[in-house]
């Protein structure tokens, strides 16, 4: 695997690559890899000639320094990881090569609504940070295919919304979520949790999967409200749960009001914030 920390050196490498007609996949992360990471990773492989992947703990989408400090970073792990997986490229920069003028950190486009509900409404900031870091990853590496998680539903939303805005040429590959053996969906903040919590935390997906079930057999408002009341159970503390249309994340009034329905929760685990969500 090649380790290049500025943008510029793998532009450099990839050029050669991308004239010779091979496809780049690229699979952006902020590390702590786990399970959920490499099944991006393998999807990238089946599906394109040469995988890149990026570790990169942006600091514009944290919108709580405390949570940007204690984010997992074991960078040996992962590289060892990483060769186990014969990842070609691993772009490995420091904050100052993605954000190389003041400028570079601002997105100056305009979300909408995908910027307004769920982690938007919780998380002041933190889907321009994704955007704007989304879109200069693409715009320097430029590759054919990216690899996204539907574990961060919301997120693909944005970064599609982006996309089109900012004309990248790349295709979007939405991948499924992986889930732990007891349900709780796999993430790098999982490492922050007691395991006593963790093994707790299966309550989000069951409760994912209760309203799963219920679906159509209870009015959605009331549904949201009960899912809301199976997850206050301490230590958890649930920010929102909501059913919304899957493809405009806009609210319903009724089940009859749009072809797909998504659930989405975020719940707080003491100091450590979960997100999942499940097609309804
Ligand atoms: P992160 O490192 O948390 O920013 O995640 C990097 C990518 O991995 C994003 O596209 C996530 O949606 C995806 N991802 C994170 N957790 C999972 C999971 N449990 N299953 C599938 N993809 C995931």
């Amino acid at each position: 695997m090649i380790i290049c920390k500025r943008a510029t050196d793998l532009s450099l490498l990839l050029e050669p690559l991308r004239k010779s007609g091979k496809k780049i996949g690229f699979v952006p992360t902020m590390g702590a890899l786990h399970e959920g990471h490499l099944s991006l990773i393998r999807e990238a492989q089946e599906e394109s000639d040469t995988v890149v992947l990026s570790i990169f703990v942006n600091p514009t989408q944290f919108n709580e320094s405390a949570d940007l400090e204690k984010y997992p970073r074991p960078i040996e792990e992962d590289i060892r990881l990483l060769c186990r997986e014969k990842v070609d490229f691993l772009y490995l920069p420091a904050v100052q090569d993605v954000y190389q003028y003041d400028s570079d950190r601002n997105f100056d486009g305009d979300l909408g609504y995908l910027d307004k509900v769920m982690e938007g409404a919780f998380r002041p900031g933190h889907f321009k940070g994704v955007a704007q870091v989304m879109h200069l990853l693409l715009d320097r590496i430029r590759p054919h295919l990216v690899f996204m998680g539907q574990k961060d539903f919301q997120q693909l939303a944005v970064v599609r919304r982006m996309m089109q805005m900012k004309g990248h040429q790349t295709t979007l590959v939405p991948c499924p979520t992986i889930r732990e053996m007891n349900g709780l969906a796999m993430s790098s903040r999982n490492r922050l949790l007691p395991p006593e919590i963790r093994e707790k935390a299966s309550l989000i997906y069951h409760t994912l999967l209760y309203a799963k079930a219920m679906q159509h057999v209870m009015p959605i408002r009331e549904l949201e409200q009960a899912c809301m009341e199976r997850l206050n159970e301490p230590p958890f503390h649930p920010e929102y749960f909501n059913i919304v249309e899957s493809s405009t994340l806009r609210e319903k009034e009724d089940w009859a009001e749009a072809e797909s329905f998504i659930a989405c929760t975020a719940v707080r685990a003491g100091a450590v914030r979960l997100i999942d969500n499940m097609p309804l």
